[in-house]
């Protein structure tokens, strides 16, 4: 099923309608409804339905309790990268969840001096908390899988920093959930610039595959539903300017496709003034 915010409330796409779980006058929960999406689910029958319009599409997770990422996790990017460590050297982040935005958002440069780069993802959506769980366990543990953007701004500052604006962590257009994934690595995740393909890999080049980022992150933070995982991109990643238009699709997922938008602001002394 497609998982999605549209209107502001969470509901299941069904072809040119959708299907609204909660009512309008009840208080929005999107991690409540993923949290409780088997009872969500098995109610769909009796919830009411409407006409399904995708420029009312938002976040699918506006407001996820953490997003967790994995650096270096395809070999291809650390090649091009020319870094020492991948995820197995370098454990994960963490970007801010205020960074998340939909495909009605933007993707602002906030110094145009710095080079900000796309990087296109496979994104994780956590259903049932996870501690300490086994490769074997991870993928019952997830609730399903989008198109993710982890905009980074390239230099030395901690990956906190860089990758945490808000719209930094574009996520959507929908959420399709586990059931309808069997192989979360054998997906292909294609990303664009302006119409040209700049990212096209299989997920099953991942060095740390979906159920061992869970295996490995679940045993040093508790996984809570909701939680969104940046899965790490592969090589193709390249400076992005105002005005571009960014596409993420993964097939048989979803796909994005956002603009970016110029944000100047006169940089905090933290930020290195040098271009790189
Ligand atoms: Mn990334």
């Amino acid at each position: 099923m497609r998982f999605a915010n549209h209107d502001g409330l969470p509901v299941v796409i069904d072809g040119d309608e959708v299907i609204e779980l909660v009512d309008r006058d009840s208080p929005v929960d999107f991690v409540g409804a993923i949290a409780a999406w088997p009872t969500y689910r098995d109610a769909l029958a009796t919830r009411p339905r409407r006409a399904f319009d995708p420029k009312l599409l938002g976040p699918p997770v506006p407001r996820p309790g953490k997003v967790v990422g994995a650096p270096v996790n395809y070999l291809d990017h650390k090649a091009e990268m020319n870094v020492d460590f991948t995820v197995a050297g370098l454990g994960f982040f963490l970007k801010s969840p205020s960074s998340i935005v939909g495909c009605d958002g933007e993707v602002p440069i906030p110094f145009p001096g710095r080079r900000t780069d796309q990087e296109a993802e496979l994104g994780v959506v956590i259903g049932r908390r996870a501690v300490d769980v086994t490769k074997q366990e991870a993928l019952d543990h997830v609730f399903g899988y989008t198109c993710l953007l982890d905009i980074t701004v390239r230099g030395s500052e901690e990956r906190s920093t860089r990758k945490s604006f808000p719209g930094f962590t574009p996520i959507g257009s929908w959420i399709t959930t586990a059931d309808e994934i069997p192989d979360p690595n054998a997906l292909r995740v294609r990303g664009w610039v302006n119409g040209n393909l700049r990212q096209d890999a299989p997920t099953s080049d991942m060095i740390y595959d979906v159920a061992a980022l869970i295996e490995f992150m679940s045993s040093v933070i508790a996984l809570e539903p909701g939680d969104v995982i940046a899965t790490g991109t592969p090589a193709g990643v390249g400076p992005i300017m105002p005005g571009d238009i960014v596409r993420v699709e993964i097939e048989g997922v979803s796909s994005i496709e956002i603009p970016v938008v110029d944000a100047t602001r006169e940089p905090h002394e933290v930020w290195q003034t040098k271009e790189d």
